[in-house]
């Protein structure tokens, strides 16, 4: 079952990782693309290039017809979702593979588990990852709700079923407001994701974000890569990433890694996923699971070596894992920063001509990007135009090399919230890796307010 053409299904910088990767196995690579971008970086370098529509994604990169037909036009034999788009969408998993196309990611049934948050919670403790209290559940009646509630105590989060990218949540500080938020929270998840069920959990103060890399082979072997602190957030948007997290000890890793190991290994699981957990008093509660690449990938691959998609390619070729637990090491730290095309201070989109462009470099200096001098930056789709991730024998020299790095790199003509990492990497609590999911918002409040 080899794989000789893959299509990539996706845009910008992991369109051109993807590419990266598939040409290192001397495998060759088809672009699908908007109108809007038919200059990236990633359609010029690809073997093939075929425009699949307009630039409304829904119209183009979501386009389901679209893109099984470029894969048959040109040939095709795998296509790989990248992250975003269409990569946890079971049902497009399941038309690429009706159609004898190799889908690099995982098996449809476990995407379609893990996109529904109330069965991907019984999933979860079924496979005995510790969760976060709550209701066994769907909870339908306020009765139920104010029984669990009070069983967990207060505050509680009401969250939708079908919920994702942090909306259809709800906090409740005590019991008079549970009927009120419960019925909200109800009603937007009707109207944001068509189905009003919702469930409750214990809602974490100050926790931190941990999430653990997991690969399987689908046939029951499965492994963990450590972890990934991305506590750094704005609206649950990941700013900065880094691993492994500076409060995990290496007992807790490999304890809570094996967890999820084992946890691949019963489900057979097939391909990359990544099990999120919230951190607080030394606990990990299980949030979610995500059943495809990450953007944060990249320092996981900096501490451990391991080439992710490489090994997401060969997994979906039916290969093993070309690592064992055993052979996993842990070396140095490594920092990613999110660069955004957008105002530092006020966060607005800043789409537009790039008509300067100079990456940073060096020893140990990593920049993900499709972007060039005299690139258009979409307005249509996500801000982020680059990843900058470096590594450093330990955390101290990781931070002072990437501090090099972003004063480096140079992109002009759009505002990038450069100065705001370079801002970042001198607060003390940063520097300490003293933060958590809250730092960030209360850290702009305050700057906004001048404290
Ligand atoms: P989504 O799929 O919408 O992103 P998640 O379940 O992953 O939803 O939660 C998104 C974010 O909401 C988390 O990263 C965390 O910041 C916050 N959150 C979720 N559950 C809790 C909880 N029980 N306590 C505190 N914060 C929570």
């Amino acid at each position: 079952m080899g794989i000789t053409r893959i299509l990539i299904a996706n845009r910008g910088e992991i369109a051109l990782r993807i590419h990266r990767a598939a040409h290192e196995m001397g495998i060759e690579t088809v672009a699908v693309h908007s109108t809007a971008d038919a200059d990236a970086m990633h359609v010029r370098l690809a073997d093939h290039a075929v425009c699949i529509g307009p630039p409304p994604a829904g119209e183009s990169y979501l386009n389901h017809a679209s893109i099984i037909s470029a894969a048959e036009v040109a040939g095709c034999d795998a296509i790989h979702p990248g992250y975003g788009f269409l990569s946890e969408n079971a049902k497009f998993a399941e038309i690429v593979e009706a159609h004898d196309i190799i889908w690099i990611g995982p098996k449809p049934e476990h995407i379609r588990t893990m996109g529904d948050k109330v069965e991907a919670k019984r999933t979860a403790g079924a496979l005995g990852l510790p969760l976060v209290p709550g209701s066994d559940g769907a909870v339908r009646t306020f009765e139920d709700a104010k029984a669990i509630a009070q069983e967990i105590g207060y505050p509680v989060i009401i969250k939708a079923a079908s919920g994702g990218g942090g909306r259809g949540m709800k906090v409740c500080e005590s019991e008079d407001r549970l009927e009120t938020l419960m019925s909200q929270a109800g009603s937007e998840a009707k109207s944001a994701f068509g189905d009003a069920t919702v469930y409750i959990e214990k809602y974490l103060g100050n926790p931190r974000h941990i999430e653990f890399q997991v690969f399987g082979d689908g046939n029951g072997n499965g492994i963990h890569l450590g972890e990934r602190d991305c506590s750094l957030q704005r609206r649950h948007q990941k700013v900065l990433e880094e691993a492994p997290s500076p409060v995990i000890s290496d007992e807790d890793r490999t304890r809570m890694g094996e967890i999820c190991a084992q946890a691949m290994r019963d489900m057979a699981y097939r391909g990359a996923g990544t099990i999120e957990f919230l951190w607080e008093g030394g606990e990990f509660y299980f949030i979610e699971m995500n059943t495809r690449l990450q953007v944060e990938h990249p320092v996981t691959e900096a501490i451990t070596g391991v080439d992710l998609v490489r090994e997401q390619i060969r997994i979906a070729a039916g290969k093993p894992l070309s690592v064992a637990q055993d052979d996993i090491e842990f070396k140095g730290h490594a920092i990613e920063c999110r660069i955004n095309a957008e105002d530092p201070f006020t966060f607005t989109p800043s789409p537009g001509k790039v008509t300067y462009y100079h990456p940073a470099g060096g020893m140990h200096v990593r920049v993900d990007s499709g972007l060039y001098a005299g690139y258009s930056i979409p307005p249509y789709y996500d801000s982020m135009i680059a990843k900058l991730i470096v590594y450093g024998r330990n955390r101290e020299g990781c931070i002072m090399r990437l501090r090099r790095a972003l004063d480096e790199m140079v992109v002009e003509g759009v505002k990038t919230n450069i100065p705001l990492h370079q801002e970042l990497l001198h607060q003390p609590d940063i520097l300490e890796g003293d933060y958590s999911i809250k730092w960030l918002e209360n850290w702009l409040k305050e700057r906004e307010t001048g404290e």
